[in-house]
């Protein structure tokens, strides 16, 4: 444990009826060569003693391991200052010592807390305090200087309730910053952030997001050289949308063999055909589209990931262009209006089109965007039963932040 010749062990023992290892540690004489007042450095003595304390350390022969002591206060000899001296073994949270945070540390990396909770014995809350802990010292550490790629989204906590916007960084791929909200204040406090860690809002040159207003007049306010660049994973969903409404609105107009096709169909249409399931290709074979409206949006939807193969943002240009007049020539065509929400869309590629083309000039970098969305749900699946805004954006910060983890 790395006592040195400050502490000792004084004695173990085994407990039968608890199944715990004891090792009693006390202070020896040298301990107070080396004791500072952390308030002036000056040199103090032994006060007291505190009751015993405990911490948790790493199981002996699978036996939980406990460490009791009664840790020497210091007085200070200059200003008279009492203070509890900080033992050698003790991690950054006053229940565990260094090896066993590190351990759980370990577990919480590949399962969720709960289930870490259960391997070792412990509380949920003492390990989600713990955690807090680690993460705020490993957070406060990080450096955001070479910052300039940044890409934000949106996570929601609840299903469709209070979400909070995630900052990543797209070139190192790793997670800045998160916050409560999702208007353009959010923005402020990213910038904030950023300078905090020697990072420059000025040096912010690529902004990917989705096209929602607030995060666009967040970016003009705050980073003023950053191009907006709307990301291929935001627009090939918002046409996902489109065609969902599609659908569900000639489910609702109806006709023959309608609900039978459609019904309970949202994520045939949401795929790439290579990438459907055996059952799900043979149940989209059997659909005959030839007279259904929702194939017609399903075919524009195609036609998109294509799109993204274009060279040039010039041919892509060219190709979008050719793509919004299609679908307002077969939408025209359509009694009902039934295809307006494809229609919206074509809107929107065109009003956005320069963010959209950003995409060919910044392109590698956008690979980050799509990948946030499975850190979403591994956070999620980690913090399970702890949704509050605070437990997820630590876990997120764990999970993705790249922190390092000084002390092991
Ligand atoms: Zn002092």
């Amino acid at each position: 444990m790395g006592l040195g010749l400050n502490w000792e062990v004084i004695e173990s023992r085994f407990d039968q009826k608890s199944g715990t290892v004891f090792l009693e540690i006390r202070e020896t004489a040298r301990l107070w060569a080396s004791v500072r007042c952390p308030k002036d450095t000056n040199v103090a003595t032994c006060y007291d003693h505190t009751e015993v304390l405990t911490w948790r350390h790493l199981n002996v022969f699978q036996h939980r391991c406990e460490i009791p002591c009664r840790l020497p206060r210091g007085k200070c000899k200059q200003c008279g200052h009492v203070f509890r001296v900080r033992p050698p073994w003790e991690g950054l949270s006053t229940h565990f010592t260094k090896e066993f945070e590190a351990f759980a540390l370990l577990l919480m990396r590949e399962m969720p807390m709960s289930r870490v909770a259960e391997i070792v014995g412990e509380t949920d809350t003492r390990l989600w305090r713990m955690l807090f802990r680690q993460v705020d010292a490993a957070y406060a550490e990080a450096d955001f200087s070479n910052v300039s790629c940044v890409g934000v989204d949106e996570m929601s906590l609840r299903k469709g309730h209070d979400y909070v916007s995630v900052f990543a960084d797209l070139v190192r791929k790793r997670v800045l910053f998160a916050t409560e909200g999702k208007d353009h204040q959010v923005w402020l406090q990213f910038v904030e952030a950023l300078e905090k860690h020697n990072g420059h809002r000025g040096a912010i040159t690529q902004a990917s997001m989705d096209m929602s207003p607030a995060y666009q007049k967040g970016v003009q306010e705050t980073c003023r050289n950053a191009q907006g660049v709307f990301d291929k994973f935001h627009v090939v969903m918002n046409v996902n949308k489109a065609v969902d409404q599609v659908r569900r609105a000639e489910v609702r107009l109806g006709g023959p063999g309608v609900w039978d096709a459609l019904h309970k169909s949202q994520w045939l249409w949401r795929k790439n055909p290579e990438n459907l399931t055996e059952k799900e290709a043979a149940r989209l074979a059997g659909i005959d589209q030839k007279s259904l409206r929702t194939a017609k949006a399903y075919q524009m939807r195609l036609v998109l990931p294509d799109i993204y193969t274009s060279p040039t943002a010039t041919v892509a240009r060219h190709r979008f262009g050719v793509w919004c007049r299609w679908v307002r020539w077969v939408a025209r065509k359509e009694p009902k209006n039934i295809l307006r929400s494809m229609v919206k869309v074509a809107e929107m590629v065109e009003k956005h089109l320069a963010g959209i083309l950003a995409h060919w000039k910044w392109g590698v970098t956008n690979a980050f965007m799509e990948g946030l969305n499975s850190v979403f749900s591994a956070t999620k699946r980690k913090a399970r039963g702890y949704r509050s805004t605070v437990h997820m954006i630590t876990m997120l910060y764990f999970v993705a932040g790249k922190l390092r983890f000084p002390q092991f």
